[in-house]
Parts: structure tokens; sequence; C-alpha cells
């Protein structure tokens, strides 16, 4: 007799990803899980996700699958998104700026992503768009924004400390964002764009692959770089300011370009190296490869552009479609002098250099796994 081949499933993903240590907490398995209405799997307070009723687990291998952490479509959606070493597929790679000065002011770099975004929703191409929200000091929220205002409010992706002292019990940079897709949907004919990390934006297209729905309401992803994120409590974080002679409670603002940028609020800023605070990330991003988000529609970075300025690397049709219409229709601007071929090879030197160097990291870790 032929023995019964079963997907992989929750445990499988409890052997390869929560025990190595390199579950993200992302929120994708429990959200996506197939036995979501009678509660097979819930996320936990303290680490990785865990079982609620084991019982009740279909043995369906959905959440092994769209995990970010492992890699068995990776020959599908290499295939589908005609991956290149390095970064990927792209058509075009820019360095722009929202035409809009409310939205620079707001912004993280040179606020294009919340300028395409308008664009989208002023063309009723879109509903809504998943992106994150600051909530108080030094923490932000998935966020479902549907309105101009609600884009303008979400844009940014550093943490703002304005509002003096700052207790940092837990603090974690990454925002589950994916885990709102499931409570947005009114409709099947909705249409929605995803701002998210590489991680996110892989089980996005994970399950676009895999028909799972919702992800059939996403029409755009729009990638961020990312080479780390940090997860610290208070000891890490006297720690962080005793190693780098600073307070949290003088900072103003904290960044994420080409080195973790700490803005301080009497104007000075503290550019600190990333293999410096490798002891503060989280031990996900060491097992994570793609710096470029290399399935996303457009990825985009401030890595490789001026101050104010936004890098976007284009990669699918309909990433190209809608950034030049947004650029012809004056929403995003290309000051040429930041376009010029010389400048663009450099700023491709960059992303690919940046991607190389977390192919490497990620090697390196897999060795000490
Ligand atoms: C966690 C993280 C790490 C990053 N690492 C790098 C890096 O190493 N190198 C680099 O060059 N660039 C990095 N970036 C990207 C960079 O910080 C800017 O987001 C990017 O350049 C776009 O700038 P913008 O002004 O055009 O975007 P904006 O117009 O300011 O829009 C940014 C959008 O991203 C959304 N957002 C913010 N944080 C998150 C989040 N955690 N998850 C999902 N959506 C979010 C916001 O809500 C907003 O809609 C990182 C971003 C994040 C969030
Ligand atoms: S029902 Fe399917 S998706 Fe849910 S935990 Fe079990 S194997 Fe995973
Ligand atoms: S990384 Fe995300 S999808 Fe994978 S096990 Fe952890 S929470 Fe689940
Ligand atoms: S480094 Fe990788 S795992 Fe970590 S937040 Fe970024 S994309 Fe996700």
């Amino acid at each position: 007799m032929v023995e019964e081949v079963l997907p992989k499933s929750f445990e499988d993903l409890i052997k390869d990803v929560h025990e190595p240590g390199i579950c993200g907490e992302c929120g994708g398995c429990v959200s996506f899980c197939s036995a979501h209405e009678i509660k097979a799997i819930e996320m936990s307070e303290t680490g990785p996700p865990r079982y609620y009723n084991k019982d009740n687990c279909l043995k369906c291998g959905i959440c092994y699958l769209v995990c970010p952490q492992t890699h068995i479509l990776d020959n599908e959606l290499n295939d589908k998104y005609h991956y290149k070493v390095s970064i990927g597929n792209w058509t075009k790679i820019a360095s722009s700026q929202a035409a809009s000065e409310e939205i620079r002011r707001n912004a993280t770099d040179g606020g294009v992503v919340t300028a395409i975004l308008m664009y989208l929703l002023d063309k009723n191409l879109i509903n809504g768009a998943i992106v994150s929200k600051r909530e108080g000091p030094f923490n932000r929220v998935p966020f479902f924004a549907t309105t101009k205002e609600e884009l303008i409010e979400a844009a940014g992706s550093h943490y703002e400390i304005s509002q003096g002292v700052v207790s940092l019990e837990k603090y974690n940079s990454f925002v589950p964002s994916i885990t709102k897709l499931k409570t947005v949907v009114s409709s099947d004919a909705m249409s929605i764009a995803v701002v998210g990390t590489p991680c996110q934006i892989n089980s996005i297209r994970k399950m676009q692959e895999l028909s799972i729905l919702p992800a059939h309401i996403v029409k755009y992803t729009f990638g961020l770089f990312c080479n780390l994120n940090f997860s610290f409590n208070a000891e890490a974080r006297k720690k962080l300011e005793k190693r780098f002679d600073f307070s949290f409670d003088d900072v103003e603002k904290l960044n994420i370009k080409e080195n973790l940028i700490v803005q301080l609020n009497d104007g000075k800023t503290k550019d600190i190296d990333f293999k410096d605070v490798h002891e503060f990330a989280r031990p996900a991003c060491f097992a994570c490869r793609d710096f470029s988000n290399v399935y996303a529609d457009i990825s985009f970075g401030g890595l490789g552009s001026n101050d104010g300025y936004t890098t976007a690397i284009i990669r699918t049709k309909t990433g190209e479609e809608i950034y030049n219409n947004a650029l012809r229709e004056g929403y995003i601007q290309e000051p040429p002098d930041l376009n010029t071929s010389v400048k663009k090879s450099e700023m491709l030197a960059k992303v690919i250099s940046f991607g190389k160097r977390k192919f490497q990291r990620y090697k390196e870790a897999l060795k000490e796994r």
C-alpha cells in the first residue's frame, strides 16, 4: 500500500521555524489558517504562535507554505517574477519625491510611497491601502487607510519620540501589517494596495500563488527595502544609550537607511553601523535574504538617494504603469540631475551591494544554526 504523503503542517512549522528561533511573529500563519473559524492555532504574547486546539488542525499545510521563513514556493515565485540574482527583476530605477510639500514633511524619505498611493486613491483604482500608523511614541500598528488624510497620517516609517520620556519596556520596529488583510475585506470586488517589508510581500505573493482568499484583492504591492528590524527591552535600551552615548529622552526620530540613523532634538544625528547593533536585531532577520523586496511591483528605500528623495525600483508592468502615471499626472517628480545614468548606476551599485551583504549574512547565520 502506498503511504499517503501529507503536506507539511503547523507541526513542521514548529520544527523548521519556531525551534531554530527564526519565527518573525508576523502572524501570517494564524491569520490565514484554514481552520481559522474553529481555531486551531493562535498568537502568543511571549513568542511564536502556538496550538490553540491541535485536534482542530486540518493538516492542510497552508500555514507552512505562506510562512516567509519557508522556501517551498521559491521556484514558482522566482519564475513568475523573473528573478535575477541580487536584486531581482527591474525595468527602471529612479530617485524621486512627492510633489506635495505636506507629504514630504510627513514622509521618511521623499514621500513617493504616499504620493503614489494618493494617485491610486484619487483615480479610484484602490479602496484603500494597508500601511502602518504611529500609535503613541515608539509604536506603530497595522492600519487600513482609505482617505487622503489617513494616508498622510500614516506616512513615514520612522518613529517619532517627541512626547518626551519614553518607557521602552518592549520595543519592536516590525509591524505585523499582513494580519490586517483578512479584516479589511468587505467585498470580493475590492482592490487594495499593501505596503510591506520583503517578508510581508513574500507572504502575500505566496498567498496569491496558492489563491488563498483574500489575497485576490491585493492589486498593488509596494515593497520597502529592509536590512534589519529591531526588538529590545528596557535593559537593552540602557545598553544602547551607554554604548552610543545618547539618551532616548533626547531622540526625535529613528530612521533606517544606510545605517541606523538616530536624530537628536538638538539637531545632531548619530549614524550607527548595522553590524554594531546586531545584538538588538530580531533573530528572524538573520534568516532573511531579501533586501530590496524582489517580488513587489515597486520597491522603495532611502538607500542611494539624497536626503528628501526616495529610491524606487520599478519591477512589474503594473508597477511601471502606476509609477509613470503618477509622474505624468504630477503626483511625484524626478529631478533630472538625480537621474543621470551615472547617478542611476551608483544607486544600483549600492542596492546590489546591500543585497549581497544581506545574502552573505544569511549564509553565515545558516552555518551557525
Ligand atoms: C522596517 C523598515 C525597514 C527599512 N529598512 C530600510 C533599509 O535598510 N534601507 C533603506 O534604504 N530603506 C529602508 N526602509 C524604507 C525607508 O525607510 C522608507 O520607507 C522608504 O524609502 C520609502 O520612503 P517614502 O518617504 O517614499 O515613504 P512614505 O511616503 O513615508 O511612506 C512609507 C509607507 O510605509 C508604511 N510603513 C511604515 N512602516 C511600515 C512597516 N513596518 N510595515 C509596513 N508598512 C510600513 C507607512 O505607513 C507609509 O505608508 C525601511 C522601512 C521600514 C518600515
Ligand atoms: S489547519 Fe492548516 S493552516 Fe491551520 S494550523 Fe493546521 S495545517 Fe496549518
Ligand atoms: S514567521 Fe510568521 S508565518 Fe512563519 S511561523 Fe512565524 S508567525 Fe507564523
Ligand atoms: S530583515 Fe527580513 S525578516 Fe526582518 S523585517 Fe526585514 S524583511 Fe522581515
